[in-house]
């Protein structure tokens, strides 16, 4: 439900926090923008817009009415008064002289409007704000009109519901004749207080912020009043939940499932590589109540409930039955039959028009599971959690206006329309994609100071990475200290054992409900005993060739199954050592283990090569940490340095003399080198040793 969240203390806060600078007026706008931003129910991500009627000086001092309008990258729920440029209004309605206008002469008529060249371009609803007389304009996509608005008989619902100071317009596109539309109206009905768009959303407008904004929220509350009064009258008790005995599959179980349907939409296109995204996988009670529902398939088949969300979820949702789910071959049919329908809606839509409009990936961005739950893909975590929390409001209002009459989406030609409309695509603005993009790595023993170079590059590259370790605790700082470095990085930290081989499949399955799957692994965990033969105690062997080479053996295991089930290729880099090449005295354990360990990522590169899985090898050396320190110079340190009468400093310079390029040999290289051989840098490589050592003869590969 939503309410009023106004609070006339709040308000003053923000009159004294941007009043002097800003004006009270601005001031006022950037309260209201936020209370309409902090509800879900109102607006989701960028969605919605606000604007509010002031005056301001320009370079001469010249007073000059303006519209302060939501400015694009900005959203409502943290704006600040930057987030709502001012363009000049005198010259915006002028232009309503005009009988029509391009999208690209509307754009360039706001741009050349505002009063710092800089600012972000103006909302495309510009000129509907500033059709309209009164100072504050609010516009959200509410949920509950939406579900009133997405019916046959949309227009009496709303008159019923909403009373007549409220108007309604038909679908019209935003932009120029929208705003034309409003102006028409207004002016034969002066008195209404908001306007409903059909299929679209919800503006409310008043001289005053408070009242602007309650209107909104009045009208929103009167709407969702009127929905729930209907659900009720039709004895809608369970809507949406779940009956106390539904099945809930394992987490193992959904985890294969995630797997493959993510693999099997990065596949889904011929030509370059696969299409990796990152996902969120999502199963509260509303959501897997909602995939039981009969007419679960058809309401996903039908375009969004504004189509304002189809830049960020598509048109239609993809629906996976809970017998297709475990079976690749059956996953992979549906996404292709998706990926046909939209070639085939691209084609007759785009029939007739520009010949250089260049169809967009047909691949779906909303999956949902049968009676398990959803989930969203996107290029970023971030992308997959937008689609997520939208597809999340748009399933209940979709049900809620099924369950009140009859859901009807936007025609496909009007969706399309929005769909390929220029100023809807600038919104996602045009990124460069980074190298790892939509990738999904797992570190072994990354709380170390190696596993922590690694899992930055990577991290930096665009891959979401999953840090697992032994030691939790040191995984979580390893974690937070890559978040300070890299505020962007999408991590998680997780306990994982590599000689226990049920820890490592829960780690693959918790990092699958995560981020999606696992696209590149990097066996790193080790340990090292220092002992001559002579001394060697058996356990100690025995414990350092569990770690080293039992638990690498483990986590390729784990690795090879997720990759074919997936389908879509992927990179193992395991960690080996110079001594695989050069072992030590009293260094038995490590060296044995690490050559034994080094073999089977010989062995893993002749199999995965069929699953399109890479695997190289890394033989580094000397790797002192500073941030995080070394595990293993923790474990051998001390030793060498007495053995070599050397304090640590003294040994770090005595492995730096002995290298051949007389370097020191830092967590990024090693990083760097992994990324290298992850990256399609070195996509026609597998099976080889890279060393890392600052050149030391004895261990060259051979
Ligand atoms: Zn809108």
């Amino acid at each position: 439900m939503v309410q009023s969240l106004w609070n006339d203390g709040e308000a003053g806060e923000f009159i004294a926090r941007y009043g002097r600078a800003y004006g009270e007026d601005l001031a006022l706008r950037v309260y209201t923008s936020r209370l309409i931003g902090r509800d879900e129910d109102l607006v989701l991500h960028g969605g919605g817009n606000t604007s509010v009627k002031t005056r301001a000086k320009n370079l001469l001092g010249e007073e000059l009415d303006v519209l302060a309008i939501k400015g694009s990258g900005w959203n409502l729920v943290d704006i600040e008064p930057a987030g709502l440029p001012l363009v000049e209004l005198e010259p915006l309605r002028k232009l309503f002289a005009l009988a029509s206008m391009s999208d690209a002469e509307m754009v360039n008529e706001i741009r050349r409007g505002l009063l710092d060249s800089k600012a972000p371009i103006p909302s495309v609803e510009t000129l509907l704000h500033a059709a309209l007389p009164h100072k504050f304009v609010d516009h959200t996509h509410a949920d509950a009109i939406l579900t009133l608005t997405n019916q046959a008989d949309a227009a009496t619902l709303v008159e019923e519901s909403l009373g007549d100071r409220v108007g309604v317009l038909p679908w019209t596109m935003p932009g120029y004749p929208l705003a034309q539309a409003v102006l028409e109206l207004h002016a034969r009905r002066p008195e209404l207080e908001a306007v409903v768009l059909l299929q679209h959303g919800i503006f409310s407008f008043a001289d005053d912020a408070r009242e602007s904004y309650e209107r909104m929220i009045r009208y929103v509350r009167a709407a969702e009043d009127f929905v729930r009064a209907k659900l009720e009258a039709k004895g809608t008790k369970a809507f949406l939940k779940l009956e106390s005995d539904t099945e809930r599959p394992s987490a193992a179980t959904v985890a294969q499932a995630v797997q493959i349907v993510r693999g099997a939409v990065a596949c889904a296109l011929e030509g370059d590589g696969p299409a990796r995204m990152h996902c969120s996988w999502r199963d509260d009670e509303t959501l897997r109540a909602f995939s039981l529902r009969p007419d679960c398939r058809d309401l996903l088949s039908q375009g969004p409930i504004t189509p304002d969300h189809v830049i960020r979820t598509k048109g239609p949702y993809l629906f996976v039955s809970k017998e297709q789910a475990p079976d690749r071959d059956r996953v992979a049919k549906a996404v292709e039959e998706y990926v046909q329908q939209y070639g085939a809606y691209f084609k007759t839509n785009a029939a007739g028009r520009d010949a250089g409009l260049q169809m967009l990936d047909p691949l779906p961005r909303v999956v949902f599971i049968e009676g398990w739950g959803m989930l969203s893909l996107g290029v970023d975590k971030r992308a997959a959690e937008v689609a997520a929390d939208i597809a999340q409001h748009s399933v209940v209002s979709k049900a809620a206006a099924n369950e009140i009459g009859h859901f009807r989406a936007l025609p496909a030609a009007e969706l399309f329309e929005m769909e390929y409309w220029s100023l809807e695509q600038a919104k996602l603005g045009k990124k460069t994609l980074p190298r790892l993009a939509g990738q999904i790595a797992l570190i072994s023993g990354a709380a170390g100071a190696i596993g922590v170079g690694i899992a930055e590059c990577l991290a930096e590259a665009g891959a979401a990475v999953v840090l697992t370790d032994l030691d939790l605790a040191r995984a979580e700082n390893a974690a937070a200290l890559l978040r300070e470095r890299l505020p962007e990085a999408t991590l998680l930290a997780l306990k994982m054992d590599v000689t226990d081989e049920i820890s490592v499949g829960e780690a693959f399955a918790v990092a699958t409900l995560e981020f999606g799957g696992i696209d590149i692994v990097v066996p790193n965990a080790g340990m090292a005993h220092v002992a001559t033969l002579e001394e060697m105690e058996p356990a100690n062997f025995r414990q350092v060739m569990e770690v080293n080479l039992t638990g690498t053996m483990i986590l390729l295991s784990e690795a090879a199954r997720v990759f074919r089930r997936q389908g879509s290729g992927g990179a193992v880099v395991v960690q080996a050592s110079k001594n695989v090449f050069a072992p030590g005295a009293a260094f038995g354990a490590y060296s044995a283990s690490k050559a034994g360990q080094h073999q089977l990522g010989k062995i893993a590169a002749l199999e995965f090569a069929e699953l399109g899985v890479r695997v190289n090898m890394v033989n580094a050396d000397a790797v002192f940490g500073d941030a995080v320190p070394s595990g293993l110079w923790e474990q051998v340190g001390p030793e060498r340095m007495k053995s070599r009468g050397l304090d640590e400093k003294g040994l770090r310079e005595f492995y730096r003399e002995r290298s051949l390029l007389k370097k020191s040999v830092t967590p990024r290289h090693v990083g760097e080198a992994v990324l290298f051989l992850v990256s399609d840098a070195s996509a026609a490589t597998t099976g080889v040793t890279l060393t890392v050592d600052g050149g030391i003869a004895a261990a060259f590969p051979r």
